[in-house]
This record gives structure tokens, sequence and C-alpha cells, in this order.
């Protein structure tokens, strides 16, 4: 198949490049680097390097993958108007090129969707409790603009398009530095240089952590089982794990001396968050695979290699 992967280079996206190119699919990546740190994409994959707002294609492709997104909360501070273009903007690009090659469109929205969830785990069918004018609105509502966008293309052109929500994926390849760092690499990072462990407020805020190959196990299915047109997916696990929980099992695995340093809490950062699976259960006949502990140490073991 040819599959297009908007933010392909980046740490889902080249998880799941690994996965299709072995699989066999001819494999087109646009991404501008912006965020990309290590670098992991296969030769065979075709590049285009530039914004996805802005790229001209007239190439089709059986598949579309959309993925490119400024994904970090502390980038939704930095950069809110880029986040918000790019995160819906892009989305209409990658509808269009969808639309004129008749393609099935994956877009990867986000958990961000439900914001402070008031229930959890949280099924597809909750609308989310999000502040609309707040600091992570650009990020939470473009996601929430583009789910609804691309249910308009479904309804107005019967285009055949997936939705799935990521909750908290990690793994190898996953920044640790700077405004992009996300919870598991930051703290593997601060525990092996022996650096202060920076929690964000008192640590009893909870998030269900989902290992990249489960991640990519279940994109794959969302692309390539027959009928799931206009629907919406959970990714994510269902085990609530609580910020300072994750601190010190960091800490235990790694052996590290670090201290734990308690900042101010985030502006907007949802209490709980963990997902309910019973509808990718039936549906996909998925569910999360790798422990909590099995995929830290994987990852810990990969920071160790990156970081000597
Ligand atoms: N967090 C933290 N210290 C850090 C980075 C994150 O305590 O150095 C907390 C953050 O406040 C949030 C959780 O870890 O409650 C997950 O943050 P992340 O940025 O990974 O993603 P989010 O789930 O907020 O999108």
């Amino acid at each position: 198949m040819k599959i297009l992967v908007s933010g392909g280079a980046g740490f889902l996206g080249s998880f799941l490049i690994d996965r299709l190119i072995n699989d066999g699919h001819e494999i087109t990546v646009i991404d501008d680097f912006s965020t990309v740190k290590y670098r992991a994409l296969p030769e065979k994959v075709n590049l285009i390097k530039g914004k996805i707002e802005d790229v001209q294609i007239n190439d089709k492709f059986d598949y579309v993958v959309h993925l490119a997104a400024r994904p970090s909360p502390e980038d939704y501070i930095q950069h809110p108007v880029e986040t918000a273009m790019s995160n819906s903007m892009g989305t209409y690009k990658m509808l269009e090129i969808t639309r004129k090659s008749d393609a099935v469109m994956v877009y990867t929205s986000s958990s961000e969707v439900y914001g402070s969830a008031e229930i959890i785990p949280t099924p597809e069918t909750y609308w989310g409790k999000v502040n609309p004018i707040g600091i992570r609105s650009c990020y939470d509502e473009s996601k929430r603009f583009s789910e609804a966008l691309i249910l308009s293309y479904y309804r107005e052109y019967g285009l055949d398009v997936r939705i799935q929500r990521p909750f908290n994926v990690y793994g190898p390849r996953l920044r640790e530095d700077g405004s992009y760092g996300r919870v598991v690499s930051r703290f593997i990072y601060q525990a092996l240089k022996g650096d202060d462990i920076t929690i964000f407020g008192d640590g009893s805020q909870t998030r269900a952590f989902l290992y990249v190959d489960d991640w990519v196990e279940a994109t794959t299915k969302i692309m390539f089982i027959k009928g799931l047109k206009g629907e919406v997916f959970n990714v994510g696990s269902n085990k609530e794990m609580k910020i300072v929980d994750l601190a010190n099992l960091i800490l235990n695995m790694t052996g590290s001396k670090s201290r734990i340093k308690f900042l101010p809490p985030r502006p907007d950062d949802p209490p709980r968050r963990a997902a309910d699976i019973t509808k990718v259960r039936e549906k996909l006949g998925w569910e999360p695979k790798v422990p909590v502990e099995e995929g830290l140490k994987k990852t810990i073991d990969w920071f160790k290699q990156v970081i000597s």
C-alpha cells in the first residue's frame, strides 16, 4: 500500500514506519523536523521536508496517517499560535490530500480532548471538560476542532476516516529535553543524570502509560481492519498511576540518588487520566500487553545508550 504519514519522523511516527516498512508498504513522510531530536527514519522512506500547512502534494495514496502536531504541554505555553494552527490547518491539508486520493485517513487525536475528565477511565462517548480559553486550549481545542472537521468530511463526502485518541504513550526515542520532554522521558533522564526529579504539584495527579509497541499494534489495526469508517478509539491503558509513584518507580529501577523536587502545578493540568478500553477490546481485539515495568526497562536501557 502507498501510505502518507505526516509527522512520520517523530516519536510515534518512527515506530509506526518501522512496522509498516517491515510489512512491505511504500511510505512517504511529511515532516518539518521541528520537534524531532532522535532521527530514526529508515532509508526506504520518501521524505518531504516542510510544514504540513504549506506542503503541495499531487501524489495519490491508499492511506493517510496524520500524526504531525506540536505535542508537548510546555509547547502550548511557548508556541500557542503555532500549536493551534498546525494542529487545525494541518488537519485540513491532510483531509484534502485524503479526499483527492480517496484514501483511508487515520487521525491521531489525543486523550487531551477529554480535558479534566469527570469519568475515569474515560470512554469514547464522554464529551470532555475543556477550558476553551485556558492555557492548554490551543492544543485541546485544535484537536477537538480536527475531530469535528474530520467527521464533517466523513458526513459530507463519505470519506473513510478513523480517529484514535492516544493516552500518554512512552518509549525509546522520546525527547527528554527542554520544552518537549514528557514525564516518562524527563524523569528517566533526570534519574540517570542524578538531577532532581521535577514533579509539578504534589504528584497525586494520575496518568495511564502505554508502551509504544502497544500503540503501533493498535494503530495498524485501526488502519487495516475493514468497516471502521467514522469510528473513534481510545488507544491507552486503563491502569492509572500517580506521578509521584512513577517517579519512585523510575528512581528504584535506575538505582538513582536523585531527589524529588516539587514545583508549582501546571495550570489546567488534568488531575486524572485513564482510558476505558471496552470499545477497543471489542472492536479491535486489542488491549495493552506491555507491563509498565517492562516498558520502562526498555526505555531506561535506550536512554542509557544515548546519554552515555
Ligand atoms: N509532569 C511532572 N514533571 C515533569 C513533567 C510532567 O510532574 O517534569 C507531570 C505533568 O504535570 C502531568 C503528567 O506529569 O501531570 C504528564 O505530563 P506530560 O507532559 O507527560 O503529558 P500530559 O499527560 O500532561 O499531556
